[in-house]
C-alpha cells in the first residue's frame, strides 16, 4: 500500500501542506504565509496567484523534507479558508481581481439593501434567505462578494454570463489549477448563500435575488470523492477531498455522531456541532451549514457559531500596538497581572458575527481607568476569545435544548494555557485537546483517505483520536456570572457605531 496521505490547508494567513501516515500522525509539514492586502478600511484581499504558487511550494517542501515523491502518496485532500471569493478568466486562468477575503466588509451596503428590500411585504430582513440557505445576510458570505466584483470590475458581468469568467472559493481555485475541473465541495458551497440546503444544488431564487449568473458557478460535489489527478509536484495523485476548514476540523476531531462538536481557535474561532442528516434551523443566531458528505451517502449537517476575531486580535496587539513581538508572548504579558482590572475588549473589527450578526458594530475597550496597564489589556484580549465562545455555546444550548458537557478544541490559540483554563472556567465545562492539533489538515486527509480506500470507514478514524490535555473549571459560578454580565454590557456598547453615511 502507498504509505502516506497529504493534505493542503489553504488558510487565511498561510498555506500549509501536511503529510500523514496511516495512524493519522504528522510525518512532514511545510508552511508559507501570503500577503494580506488592505486597500481601504474594512477591505481585505488576497492574491490568488500568489496563493497557488505558495501551495505548490509547500507541497514540494513537505515531500522534500520527508524525501518522498508523489508516488508515495495515496491521495491528497484540500481544506481551505471559506467564503473567500476569486473570479478568474476561464481561458487564461488569471484572476480578474484580487480575491475578496471572508473578513472583508465592503458588501455591507449591498447586504443591508438585500435585507431591506425584503421588508416591503416579503418579510425576512436579515433572515430573508435563512430558510433556503441556512445563513443570515452578512458581509461574511461569498454570494454578495461575487456580486460586488460583477458590479465593480469592468466587463466581468457579461463575460461571467457567457461562462468565460468562473467563480470559486479557494478549494475550487486549487482543484481547477491541479486538475483542470471546475468543481466545489458541498461544504464550501453551503457558505455562498447561493446553495439550497435541502437539494444541495444552486438555487434559482437565490441566484436571481443576489444577482449571480449560473454559468460562472462550479459543479457541487461530495466532500470525499476523487475529483481528478493532480499536476506538477502532485502528478498522478488523486485529488480526493475538499472541505471548508471548519468542517475539516469537525471531521478531523471525528465528530461523526449528532451532538458531537468542536471549537477551533485560529484567526477567528468556529464552534461546530454535528446535527445529523437533517438541517436544524437556528433561532439564536447560529448558521446552518453542511458538515460533510462522503461519496453518495447522505449529507451530514452542522450548526455553527462563527466568531470573526480571536487569534487575529493577538496579531493586532503584536502588529498594530507592538506590545508583544510574537503571539505566544501574550500569555506571559497577561500573567504579569492577576485579573483584567475591570477591562473588557470587544474586538468587533468587522462587526459582530455569531450570535449577533451586526455589521454596524465596531470594536471597543471598555472599563478603562488610570489603573489599567498593558498586562490588563493582554488579559482582556485573551478573555475576549473565551467570552465570545461562551456566547456561542449559550446559543447552541438554546437551539438544541442540550447543555454542553465537554468542548473538544484545536487551533493555534490552544497552545495558550491561560486562555484554555479561562475557557473552561467561563463555560463551567471541561475543555479537551487531542494529540494531533492539526485537525483541519487531518480532516482533509481523512476524507481523501476514505475516498481512495486508504482508511476503510469512519470507525477506523475514531480509533485515532486521543486526548493530549484537559482543563477543568475552577472559577466559582457567582464570579463567572458577574464577569459575564460585564462582558455583555461591553458588547452592547459596540452596537450601532456605524452611521448611514459611514463607508464601512
Ligand atoms: P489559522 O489557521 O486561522 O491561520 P492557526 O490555527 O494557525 O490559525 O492559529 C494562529 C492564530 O493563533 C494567530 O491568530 C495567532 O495570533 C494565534 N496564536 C498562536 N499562538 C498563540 C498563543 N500562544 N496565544 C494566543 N494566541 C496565539
Amino acid at each position: 500500500m502507498t504509505r502516506y496521505i497529504a493534505a493542503i490547508d489553504q488558510g487565511t494567513t498561510s498555506s500549509r501542506c501536511i503529510v500523514f501516515d496511516h495512524a493519522g500522525a504528522i510525518v512532514s509539514v511545510d508552511q508559507k504565509e501570503h500577503r494580506q492586502i488592505f486597500p481601504r478600511p474594512g477591505w481585505v484581499e488576497h492574491d490568488a496567484e500568489e496563493i497557488w504558487i505558495n501551495v505548490q511550494t509547500v507541497v514540494e517542501g513537505a515531500l522534500a523534507k520527508l524525501k518522498i515523491t508523489a508516488a508515495d502518496l495515496a491521495a491528497v485532500g484540500i481544506t481551505n479558508q471559506r467564503e473567500t471569493t476569486v473570479l478568474w478568466d476561464k481561458a487564461t486562468g488569471k484572476p480578474v481581481a484580487n480575491a475578496i477575503v471572508w473578513q472583508d466588509t465592503r458588501t455591507d451596503r449591498l447586504v443591508r439593501d438585500l435585507g431591506g428590500a425584503a421588508q416591503g411585504g416579503q418579510g425576512g430582513g436579515q433572515d430573508r434567505f435563512r430558510d433556503l440557505c441556512g445563513l443570515p445576510l452578512a458581509t461574511y458570505f461569498a454570494g454578495p462578494k461575487i456580486r460586488w466584483i460583477l458590479d465593480n470590475v469592468d466587463g466581468v458581468r457579461a463575460r461571467a454570463e457567457a461562462g468565460e469568467v468562473l467563480f470559486g472559493t479557494m478549494d475550487s481555485w486549487l482543484i481547477w489549477n491541479l486538475t483542470g475541473r471546475h468543481v466545489t465541495d458541498v461544504t464550501n458551497a453551503s457558505r455562498t448563500m447561493l446553495m439550497n440546503l435541502q437539494t444541495l444544488q444552486w438555487d434559482d431564487t437565490l441566484l436571481s435575488a443576489i444577482g449571480v449568473p449560473r454559468a460562472m458557478l462550479p459543479e457541487i460535489r461530495p466532500s470525499s470523492e476523487v475529483y481528478g489527478e493532480g499536476s506538477s509536484a502532485l502528478a498522478g495523485v488523486p485529488v480526493a477531498s475538499a472541505l471548508g476548514d471548519q468542517q475539516a476540523a469537525l471531521f478531523g476531531q471525528t465528530c461523526f455522531s449528532p451532538g458531537e462538536g468542536k471549537n477551533t481557535y485560529g484567526t477567528g474561532s468556529f464552534l461546530l456541532v454535528n446535527t445529523g442528516t437533517t438541517p436544524v434551523h437556528s433561532k439564536n443566531g447560529l448558521l446552518t451549514t453542511v458538515g460533510y458528505k462522503i461519496g453518495d451517502q447522505a449529507a451530514v449537517y452542522a450548526l455553527e457559531g462563527s466568531i470573526a476575531v480571536t487569534g487575529s486580535l493577538v496579531q493586532w496587539v503584536r502588529d498594530n500596538l507592538g506590545l508583544i513581538s510574537s503571539a505566544s508572548e501574550i500569555e506571559a504579558l497577561a500573567r504579569t497581572v492577576d485579573d483584567n482590572g475591570g477591562c473588557y475588549f470587544v474586538p468587533a473589527f468587522s462587526g459582530l458575527f455569531a450570535p449577533y450578526w451586526r455589521s454596524d458594530a465596531r470594536g471597543i475597550i471598555a472599563g478603562l481607568t488610570g489603573y489599567i496597564n498593558k498586562g490588563h489589556i493582554a488579559r482582556a484580549v485573551l478573555e475576549a476569545t473565551a467570552w465570545q465562545t461562551r456566547e456561542v455555546v449559550d446559543a447552541m444550548s438554546a437551539d438544541s435544548g442540550v447543555a454542553l458537557t465537554t468542548l473538544k478544541v484545536d487551533g493555534g490559540m490552544t497552545a495558550n494555557e491561560l486562555l484554555m483554563q479561562f475557557q473552561a472556567d467561563v463555560l463551567g465545562a471541561p475543555v479537551v485537546r487531542p494529540v494531533v492539533p492539526e485537525t483541519t489538515c487531518l480532516g482533509a486527509a481523512y476524507a481523501a483517505g476514505l475516498a481512495v480506500g486508504y482508511w476503510p470507514d469512519i470507525e477506523s478514524l475514531r480509533a485515532n483520536w486521543q486526548k493530549s490535555a484537559e482543563w477543568t473549571p475552577t472559577l466559582p459560578a457567582a464570579e463567572r456570572n458577574r464577569h459575564y454580565r460585564k462582558w455583555k454590557k461591553a458588547v452592547q456598547r459596540t452596537m450601532a457605531w456605524l452611521d448611514a453615511d459611514d463607508e464601512g
